[in-house]
């Protein structure tokens, strides 16, 4: 078993305090952490994704236990007062152990608010509901994600970590240092993929390259297609950067470059597509609502005639998920707040030619202000390949 870093000890303490505060808040008598992310931002251990079952079983009253499969117990760091371990061996029923460490504990009634992760397997949640028939359940993220939507310094270190090492191949990228024309999207994004781990990221979570028409496509898919001179490609990137052995965080940043002299109209929607990005970053404040960011891009892009083409929400939130709390999209009145971490990634979408999209992560600083976590050139970048 592994040793606690005193750091990660501490900032577990304090999430721990943090959830046990919201659950009391919210109504919940007893939350189980599966799969997903929360049960790693809690406790550092991550489950695989595999059938068995790992439970964190954390009543709002007394210990927390974490249910594991014994031959994962190995793989948990010791945090002897966060949490007890309860391994259980192949011919164990590990419903059974979670249902009686749930009515064993002081609030085991059979009444109460059960919150379930919001990744747990169907078998599980199904089986766990079919023994528990008298409570109330609900996800998981409604006690969690507006805890982990704020993140802590040592989650602002690693976040930062992982977009400078993103910045550092999207230089390369921009630079010439890595060849497009000629070769297929494929090629290009396995290369950026491997440059993200040469970067120090542990795990490649996506390398979007797409080229021509293919660009106008958000989240294409890198195929076969060889690139040619005279194109946008749009090349969106992100892997999970770990520091000293934590629990990793991701990266995420999108670049557009042009393999040749751009069109007068690919120069205009990107000059559009870069002042709506640039507002859109600059009004991120604490204070402002999630929507207020996406409608200063929205608005910008519309003014220049393409809005209809702006296809998506401006921005995710980020942290051990790629994509989590808190979204820019229009209908979310959520105050923007010290301490969340989000993308704001506008882009422009125009089917069967071309497109483009500009994305930075940025954090909210301790002062309210917007603090990107990439730096690398913004402007459309003429590669020749
Ligand atoms: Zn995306
Ligand atoms: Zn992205
Ligand atoms: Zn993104």
């Amino acid at each position: 078993m592994t040793e606690l870093s005193p750091d990660a000890r501490a900032s577990r303490i304090t999430r721990m305090a943090s959830v046990r505060e919201r659950m009391e808040a919210v109504g919940v008598d007893a939350l189980l952490l599966s799969h997903g992310a929360d049960l790693p931002w809690l406790t550092g251990y991550e489950a695989m994704p595999l059938e068995r079952l790992t439970v964190l079983v954390l009543p709002l009253v007394g210990d927390p236990t974490l249910v594991v499969p014994g031959l994962e117990a190995p793989r948990v760091a010791i945090a002897d007062d966060l949490f007890a371990i309860r391994p259980w061996s192949d011919d164990e029923d590990p419903i059974a152990i979670t249902v009686s460490l749930l009515e064993s504990g002081p609030g085991g009634t059979s009444r109460g608010r059960v919150a379930i992760s919001d990744r747990a397997w169907a078998t599980s949640v199904l089986a766990l509901q079919a023994h528990l028939p008298g409570r109330t359940w609900q996800v998981a993220s409604s006690v969690t994600s507006p805890v982990r939507a704020v993140k802590d310094p040592s989650e602002v270190a690693a976040l930062r970590a992982a977009g400078a090492a993103a910045d550092r191949v999207a230089s390369v990228l921009q630079s010439g240092g890595i060849a497009l024309v000629g070769r297929t999207e494929a090629e290009v994004s396995a290369e950026i993929g491997s440059l993200l781990i040469q970067e120090g990221h542990q795990r490649v979570n996506f390398a979007i390259v797409g080229s021509g028409p293919n660009a106008a496509s958000p989240h294409h898919d890198p195929g076969g297609r060889v690139i040619q001179r005279g194109e946008t490609v749009v090349c969106d990137f992100g892997g999970t950067y770990s520091l000293d052995d934590e629990v990793g965080y991701c990266s995420d940043i999108t670049r557009t470059v042009v393999t040749g002299e751009p069109t007068t109209e690919v120069r205009n929607c990107y000059d559009a597509l870069q002042s709506a990005q640039q507002a859109a970053v600059a009004a991120a404040r604490a204070g402002v609502t999630a929507e207020h960011v996406d409608s200063v891009a929205r608005g910008i892009i519309t003014e220049a005639g393409y809005g209809d083409q702006f296809v998506h929400r401006t921005g995710h939130g980020i942290g051990i998920e790629a994509h989590e709390d808190p979204y820019l999209v229009s209908g979310n009145r959520e105050v923007l707040a010290p301490g969340h971490a989000f993308s704001v990634e506008p882009g422009i979408y125009l089917p069967g030619r071309f497109g483009m999209r500009l994305e930075d992560i940025v954090i909210i600083d301790d002062d309210g202000a917007p603090d990107p976590l990439n730096s690398v050139d913004h402007s459309l970048v003429v590669v020749d390949g």
